[in-house]
C-alpha cells in the first residue's frame, strides 16, 4: 500500500518541482545510479546463494550404525578406527600416528555412504560429501579449488556445530583418484595432488580433527600414492550381504510397512541371492507398490515375490506373443525346472510365463544355502539346468530355437570355469599354454557329456512336461510347491512308461 502512494506522489512532486523551476536532474541521476548499484548487488547476493548450493550441504547425519544390516565385520573394523578420533588421549599416550583416510571397497548399493554417514554420527563429526565426478571439470584448477572449499567447508561445520571433528566422505574416489599413466597429465592429477596435499597437512593436534572417508568399486583402479600410509591406509571391504544380513535388511526396511501373516522374510532372503542392500531396499519399496496398486490393505509374499522378479529381471512386457510360442517358451521353462529340482531338490521357487525384461519366461531358483565355493559336481549340474530349456525342445519339438541364446552362454562360461580351475580332464593348466583346439575339444567333451545326461533326467521325468504345461499356460505360475507335487506324481509311475510315453511323443512330432 505504501508503495503505491510513494509511486503516485513522487512523479507529482517531480512535476511540480519543475513547475516552480528547480533543476531536478541531478537528483533524478543519483536516484537512478542507486537503483542500478541496489540491482547489482541483489544480483551478487542471489550469486553467492546459488553457488552456496553447489557445495553439498549435509545436514547433521542422524545415520546410526543399528540402520545398516550385515557387514558386522566391516562395522566392528569401523568403529574400532574411529574409537581413536574419540579417544584422542589414547593416541597421544601410545604415540600412534592419526588415522587419517579409510577406503571403504565394494559392490555398489552395499551400504557404503550409510557407514560413512554413521560414522559421522557414531563420533559426533560434522559431515560433508562429494563424489569424484564432481571433481572432474574442464576448468585447470577447479578441481582443485574444489578440495581446498571441501576441507574448508568440513571445518566450518564442525566450528559452527560445536563439534571438534568432521568427516569428509567422497564417493567415487576413483573418478578422481585413478592411477596416473606415464607422463599423460590430467586435468584431475591437479585436483589429487591437491586432496593429498590436505590429507598430508591434517594433524593431531588439529582442531577440529578432520577424518576422510572414501568408497570405491575398484580399490584396485587406484593410485598408488592414494593408498600410502598415512592416507588411505586403513579398507574396509563393505561385501554383498549374505543370507542372515539379507534377512536383516528386509526387516530394517519392512519396518514402516504393513506385512501381512504370510510374508517370510527368512524365504525372501533365501530367494534373493547376490541382492545388494539397496536392491533389497528396492524389492521391499517394489512390494508396496504391488500391494498399492492391488488396492490391498497389507504386502504378502506374492507381492514380494513379483517385487523379487522385479528387482532382478525388470518390469513386465506387454510381448504378445503367439499360442504356439507361449507353448513353446512354457515347455522350455519346465525342461529347466524339471532338471533344477532334479539335480537340487527344493531348488525351484518359481516358474514363470510372464514376460519381464528380455525373457519371454523364466524359472526362479531358490538356493537353499548362500554358495561361494563351488565343486565340479556343482558346476555340472548349473551347466545341466542350464541346457535343460534347449533339451526340452529338442525332444517336444524335434528342434531347438534362438531362445536357448543366453543359456548356452551361460553353460560355456561354465564350461570355461571348469578348464580354468583345473576341474577338467586337462588337469592344472595355464590357459594360454593350450592350444585353442585342445581347449575347444575339451569344451565341447564336458557339454556333449551334460547334454546327454540332461537329455537322460528329461526322458525319465517326460510325463511333468504334459501335467505343467496346462497349468502353466493358463496360470502363467507355478510356485515350487505346486510344480514339486507334480514331479512326486511322475515319480510314482513305472520308469518305463514314461519312457514310452516321450517315444510315443516323438513318433508323433
Ligand atoms: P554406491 O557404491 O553405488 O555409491 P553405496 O555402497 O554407497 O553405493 P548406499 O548408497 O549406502 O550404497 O546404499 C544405497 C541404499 O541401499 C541405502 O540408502 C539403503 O536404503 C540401502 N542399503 C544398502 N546397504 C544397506 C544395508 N547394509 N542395510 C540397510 N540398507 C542398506
Amino acid at each position: 500500500m505504501g508503495k503505491e502512494i510513494i509511486i503516485g506522489v513522487i512523479p507529482v512532486l517531480l512535476a511540480f518541482l519543475v513547475f516552480i523551476g528547480v533543476n531536478i536532474a541531478p537528483f533524478v541521476i543519483a536516484v537512478l545510479v542507486l537503483g542500478v548499484l541496489t540491482f547489482l548487488l541483489s544480483k551478487q547476493g542471489g550469486m553467492s546463494l546459488a553457488q552456496k548450493k553447489q557445495t553439498i550441504e549435509v545436514p547433521k547425519t542422524t545415520t546410526q550404525f543399528g540402520e545398516i544390516g550385515g557387514q558386522e565385520r566391516a562395522k566392528q573394523e569401523l568403529k574400532e578406527a574411529l574409537d581413536f578420533l574419540i579417544h584422542r588421549d589414547s593416541l597421544k599416550q601410545y604415540g600412534i600416528r592419526p588415522l587419517k583416510g579409510m577406503l571403504l571397497t565394494g559392490p555398489p548399493g552395499t551400504g557404503k555412504t550409510l557407514m560413512a554417514k554413521a560414522a559421522a554420527n557414531y563420533t559426533n563429526s560434522a559431515f560433508v560429501a562429494a563424489s569424484g565426478s564432481q571433481f572432474v571439470e574442464m576448468y585447470v584448477g577447479v578441481g582443485a579449488q574444489r578440495i581446498r572449499d571441501l576441507f574448508k567447508e568440513a571445518k566450518q561445520k564442525a566450528e559452527k556445530n560445536n563439534q571438534d571433528s568432521a568427516i569428509i566422505f567422497i564417493d567415487e574416489i576413483d573418478v578422481l583418484g585413478g592411477k596416473r599413466e606415464g607422463s599423460q597429465h590430467r586435468e584431475y592429477d591437479q585436483t589429487l595432488n591437491q586432496l593429498l596435499t590436505e590429507m598430508d597437512g591434517i594433524t593431531t593436534s588439529e582442531n577440529p580433527r578432520i577424518l576422510m572417508i572414501a568408497a570405491t568399486n575398484r580399490a584396485d583402479m587406484l593410485d598408488d600414492a592414494l593408498l600410502r600410509p598415512g592416507r588411505f591406509d586403513r579398507q574396509i571391504v563393505v561385501d554383498l550381504p549374505d543370507m542372515k544380513a539379507r534377512k536383516q535388511i528386509l526387516e530394517i526396511h519392512s519396518q514402516n510397512k504393513p506385512l501381512a501373516d504370510d510374508v517370510d522374510l527368512e524365504a525372501i532372503a533365501r530367494d534373493t541371492f547376490n541382492f545388494s542392500g539397496a536392491q533389497l531396499e528396492s524389492v521391499t519399496n517394489e512390494a508396496a507398490i504391488y500391494a498399492f496398486r492391488d488396492k490391498a490393505t497389507e504386502i504378502t509374499q506374492r507381492h514380494f515375490a513379483q517385487a523379487i522378479d522385479k528387482v532382478m529381471m525388470g518390469e513386465q512386457t506387454d510381448r504378445e506373443s503367439t499360442a504356439e510360442e507361449r507353448e513353446r517358451v512354457a515347455n522350455h521353462e519346465l525342461g529347466h525346472a524339471i532338471v533344477s529340482e532334479v539335480v537340487r531338490p527344493k531348488s525351484v521357487s518359481q516358474v514363470s510365463l510372464r514376460p519381464r525384461g528380455q525373457a519371454l519366461g523364466y524359472v526362479r531358483q531358490s538356493p537353499q544355502q548362500d554358495r561361494y565355493l563351488y565343486t565340479l559336481e556343482n558346476l555340472e549340474q548349473q551347466i545341466m539346468i542350464a541346457l535343460g530349456g534347449a533339451i526340452a525342445e529338442e525332444m517336444l519339438y524335434g528342434g531347438r530355437s534362438t531362445g536357448s541364446r543366453n543359456d548356452f552362454e551361460q553353460a560355456l562360461h561354465l564350461a570355461n570355469t571348469i578348464i580354468d580351475t583345473g576341474l577338467s580332464e586337462l588337469g592344472i593348466v595355464k590357459l594360454d599354454m593350450v592350444s585353442k583346439e585342445a581347449l575347444h575339444e575339451e569344451r565341447q567333451r564336458i557339454l556333449n557329456d551334460l547334454l546327454d545326461r540332461t537329455r537322460a533326467v528329461l526322458r525319465e521325468y517326460f510325463p511333468v512336461f504334459t501335467h505343467a504345461l496346462d497349468h502353466l499356460l493358463r496360470e502363467e505360475v507355478l510356485n515350487g510347491e505346486e510344480f514339486r507335487a507334480m514331479l512326486e506324481e511322475a515319480r510314482r509311475l513305472p520308469k518305463k512308461n514314461n519312457v514310452e510315453e516321450l517315444d510315443s511323443h516323438m513318433m508323433r512330432a
